[in-house]
């Protein structure tokens, strides 16, 4: 594939990712959001290329980013395009008993962005998409031309945690039918606030109603949950789980599935944050937390 841009995704908290991650050199790891390959590249660095990784990712084109980034580092890696929900069909299919370590990175990739007609930004006019994985059968455009006014707020209030104004924008995006592309699904937006919520938010006035449907066309909360609780069936003890996250949700899940279990020690209670520095040369990385938890055993 030609590549449509030249800057690759800026992978977060690299540097603590391999800290907490890495507890051997020559283990097996398994990244869950292989994504354009950032922090695959960074463990092979890291480890002298002798990890062996497993890079799962559910969006295809990025997997031939990856594909192209690492194919001449290293034949210690192969990329699967799955759902992490299917790790285990995933490991199980290549033989993999135990694995020394998960890394799941959510959110989404700077070529989900920025490549074209993929429908997640605001910025951009293109169809309504968003699905990570092209064979899902629900996109974005589907839900806001189907969904009740009232699956709209729901989605809107819980996803978007846009608590004040989840009301008025389902009502506007339910009165602005069909909506088929990112401006008209924004044009909505804007009619369901009141002009100073257009104009002097902090952030863009429809980032937390584009979030609230990615989640939901890419079932993302789900899947962390159900993909976590498949992981202890392939961890020697003292491997580790690295999550990053990039809203309080996922976060929330993440903290209650370690916290109180007892098959793990949860190394993160507080999570890590990424430095000042980080977000300044990164500023998609403000939201991130990284949580980090050590299989201790049945
Ligand atoms: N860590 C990567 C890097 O350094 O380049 C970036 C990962 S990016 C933030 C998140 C990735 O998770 C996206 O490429 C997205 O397609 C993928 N993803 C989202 N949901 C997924 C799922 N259910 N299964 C597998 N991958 C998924």
């Amino acid at each position: 594939m030609v590549r449509k841009y030249d800057d690759f995704h800026k992978s977060v908290m690299v540097e603590e990712v391999l800290s907490y991650l890495i507890t051997k050199k020559d283990g097996i790891y398994v990244d869950c959001t292989a994504g354009e390959g950032g922090h695959i590249k960074a463990i092979l660095e890291f480890t002298d290329k002798m990890a062996r990784i497993i890079g799962v990712d559910v969006d295809y084109e990025v997997l031939e980013i990856a594909e192209q980034r690492l194919k001449d580092l290293s034949d210690n890696v192969v990329l699967i395009k799955s759902s992490y929900k299917d790790i285990d069909m995933v490991l199980r299919g290549l033989g993999i008993d135990k694995v020394d370590g998960f890394l799941m990175d959510l959110g989404v990739s700077t070529f989900q962005l920025k490549g074209e007609n993929r429908g997640f930004s605001f910025t951009k006019d293109e169809p309504l998409d968003m699905r990570m994985d092209n064979q899902a059968k629900k996109d974005a455009a589907y839900i806001v031309n189907n969904y009740s006014q009232e699956e709209l707020r729901r989605i809107i209030f819980e996803y978007g945690e846009e608590k004040r104004f989840a009301h008025s924008i389902s009502k506007s995006i339910v009165r602005n039918r069909p909506i088929n592309t990112t401006q008209e699904l924004v044009n909505a937006i804007r009619k369901g606030l009141p002009s100073t919520q257009v104009y002097e938010r902090h952030r863009h006035f429809a980032t937390k109603t584009f979030q609230a449907l990615r989640i939901e066309v890419n079932e993302e909360l789900k899947n962390i949950e159900e993909t976590l609780a498949k992981f202890e069936n392939f961890l020697k003890v003292g491997a580790r789980v690295a999550v990053i996250t990039f809203h309080s949700l996922e976060d929330r899940i993440v903290k209650n599935f370690f916290k109180n279990n007892e098959k793990y020690d949860f190394l993160t209670p507080k999570p890590i944050l990424p430095t000042q520095e980080e977000i300044k040369n990164n500023p998609r990385s403000r939201s991130a937390k990284l949580r980090v938890a050590e299989y201790v055993g049945a």
